[in-house]
């Protein structure tokens, strides 16, 4: 099988500003888990946001291509290429529940658009759905937490049951954006240790924006770093050392989040 991700030649300005990113060309292969680290501003985010298919690229010829389907295409998305974003689950810095819905209510919302509208919009969910929903919050450690309201768990608990949200979709690929940035280190750990386990015990692909390269460095196989836009590294996390983060940064680390 072909990689489930594939990035060519991607490149987006934002009005006057500098391009926030440069003739990216990345392919992401099933079951991967890929840590995308650079400093504020270097276009992360962006990077994320085109292979949700949220966003398009300029039209410069380049594109993205996730499990074999255009998603850059000009104008509306195709009924196969929303088919395709369907497959792909989003974790956000922060978390996006609903604050005043139960924990159980938050991950069958990421059915809305899943199930027939009057269905969603009635939040009328069948018991499989239900049953589907709980063992996603089990998969995380939140079964306990049910029928709490989100309001009342503590930052590392919301993303867990954001995480339990995705999974719920039954997505094939997780899109993170700096999933921990809010996190203490404690809570942090588990939610990458989450993350790592999902593509470990089912396969599913990974790619998470992180600013902190030691996170980058325990969880994922592969790193991307990036800067101004631009794929300074793309390899083993291994094999990027100290010297070569120094070379293409000037630091180790980035604080400035
Ligand atoms: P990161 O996630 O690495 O911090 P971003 O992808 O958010 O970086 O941003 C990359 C660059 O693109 C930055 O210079 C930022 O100001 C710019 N940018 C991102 N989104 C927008 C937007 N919606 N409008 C204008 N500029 C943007
Ligand atoms: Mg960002």
């Amino acid at each position: 099988m072909g990689p489930v991700i594939r990035i060519h030649n991607l490149s987006k300005t934002f009005g006057k500003d500098g391009a926030a990113l440069s003739n990216i060309s990345i392919n992401v292969d099933q079951g991967e888990m890929v840590g995308l680290i650079g400093p504020s501003g270097s276009g992360k985010s962006t990077l994320l946001r085109h292979v949700s298919g949220l966003v398009k690229g300029d039209q410069t010829g380049g594109g993205v291509e996730v499990l074999g389907e255009p998603l850059q295409l000009a104008g509306k998305l195709s009924r196969r290429a929303r088919h395709t974003r369907a497959r792909i689950g989003y974790i956000f810095q922060q978390f996006n529940l609903v604050n005043r819905l139960s924990v159980l209510d938050n991950v069958l919302m990421g059915l809305l658009g899943r199930v027939p509208v009057w269905r969603g919009t009635l939040g009328l969910f069948f018991e499989q759905e239900k049953l589907l929903a709980m063992e996603s919050l089990r998969r995380v450690g939140m079964d306990d937490h049910a029928h709490k309201r989100a309001s009342c768990l503590s930052g590392g608990q919301q993303q867990r049951v954001a995480i339990a949200r995705a999974l719920t979709q039954q997505v094939d690929i997780i899109l993170a954006d700096e999933p921990i940035a809010s996190l203490d280190p404690e809570s942090a750990r588990c939610v990458m240790d989450i993350l790592e386990d999902i593509n470990q015990q089912d396969g599913k692909t990974v790619l998470v924006t992180l600013h902190q390269i030691d996170y980058a460095h325990s969880y994922c196989h592969r790193i991307l770093a990036l800067k101004q836009g631009r794929v300074h590294y793309d390899g083993a996390a291994g094999e990027l050392t100290p010297a070569l983060l120094n070379n293409i940064y000037g630091t180790t680390s980035f604080n400035n989040h």
